[in-house]
């Protein structure tokens, strides 16, 4: 004896259009063979609910059923593939079209995945995932340029069988279930399916003696230290990619490739700004005031500076070509660096009475004055 339809979608006879909607969409959501692979009961819960929903959500449909029961659509007419095929029910186009578009409405945004599963075609073959990695790098390293190996969990072809997934590399044969296809179709009336075929996990081929390492996956979950040659003047966000070296590819498919991000890790003392690199140093007055070449120091090593005659504290000069390397090219950017021009915090005798003489060149000691103590100096300069 057929189960009742509203039973099937666990709704009573006086359910809504919406109510039976959602209930049907709650059901094949769970009962999906996508999210079932292999499980006939689900399969069969498939069937009915959506020979259930076939049903209920056509107005004419509902009609002769609830007046009729099961008996309306000729008793066995729900059970085949062709489910409407025998009954008293005949379809026109108009009905197919209507009920693909409820099909669409109802799956297209939660199984849009595994239709692309479909199109994967018989062979199965399927490229590797490419990989991202995050790295930091030193101002340094952007400056030189570095290799600097990372480790990283990827799947990689299986060495033990060589990717075959076989054990003594007997060739794969045809899977007797999809007949090579890689997919299996099921028909509910005129919904059709397509699934991964879950004999051969839709490779279209089987393995009769698989290999230990791998368990017949070709692909083994691994880590690999990867060797990558950071350029000179990478900066923040610079993504390298390194070909080849993603997840190895399935069934004999190319690998993906691995991108690594750089991330600038900043130098105390330093700072870049796009290919420039900021500093800054102190000098004394004298210096400052009479002009000089100092030493700066940069990220390795020191660079000559011209500080001219006059520098006042917190001027910035510009040294060209002395900052990072632009990426790819034959220029580098610029170094700037911000001059503070230091006051003594101490001094001794002598050096009061030269800078009191110093004063007076300037007039703001009168010529005839003569040095004789620090508190004698504040009171000129109240
Ligand atoms: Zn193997
Ligand atoms: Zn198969």
């Amino acid at each position: 004896m057929k189960r009742d339809y509203y039973e099937m979608l666990g709704i009573a006879k006086s359910a809504s259009k919406d109510e039976i909607k959602s209930a049907y969409r709650k059901l094949a959501l769970k009962y999906h063979p996508d999210k079932n692979p292999g499980n006939k009961e689900a399969e069969e819960k498939f069937k009915e609910i959506n020979e259930a929903y076939e049903i209920l959500s056509d107005d004419s449909k509902k009609q002769q059923y609830d007046t009729f029961g099961h008996d309306a659509a000729g008793g066995n007419s729900f059970n085949g593939e062709n489910p409407f095929g025998g009954g008293s029910y005949s379809y026109s186009t108009g009905d197919f079209s209507n009920m693909g578009d409820i099909f669409g409405d109802i799956f297209g945004d939660i199984f849009g995945g595994s239709s692309s599963n479909r199109k994967k075609g018989r062979s199965s073959q399927r490229r590797g995932e490419d990989l991202r990695y995050d790295i930091e790098v030193s101002y340094l390293d952007a400056m030189k340029g570095a290799e600097i190996s990372i480790d990283i969990p990827k799947k990689e072809t299986c060495s033990k069988c060589h990717g075959t997934g076989s054990k003594d590399n007997s060739a794969p044969k045809q899977c007797p279930q999809c007949k090579g296809a890689g997919q299996v179709r099921y028909s509910q009336g005129f919904f059709s399916f397509s699934q991964e075929c879950p004999h051969c996990k839709g490779k279209g081929t089987i393995i009769s003696n698989p290999c230990p390492d791998c368990r017949g996956e070709g692909i083994v979950r691994t880590r690999k230290t990867i060797k990558v040659r950071v350029p000179q003047g990478v900066q923040e966000g610079t993504s390298l990619k390194v070909t080849g070296s993603g997840n190895a590819g399935v069934n004999g498919a190319p690998p993906g490739d691995l991108y690594v991000v750089i991330h600038m890790k900043q130098t105390p003392g330093f700072k870049r700004n796009g290919d420039d690199l900021y500093t800054e140093v102190s000098i004394s007055f004298p210096k400052a005031a009479v002009g000089s070449e100092i030493d700066v120091p940069v990220l390795e090593g020191h660079v000559k500076v011209k500080v001219p005659q006059g520098t006042q504290s917190g001027k910035t000069l510009r040294i060209r070509e002395q900052g990072f390397p632009m990426l790819g090219r034959r220029t580098r950017g610029d170094l700037y660096v911000k001059i503070n021009v230091t006051v003594p915090t101490s001094l001794t005798d002598h050096q009061k009475r030269a800078l009191f003489e110093y004063a007076k060149t300037i007039g703001e000691i009168p010529q005839d004055a003569k040095y004789q103590s620090d508190n004698f100096f504040k009171k000129i300069f109240r």
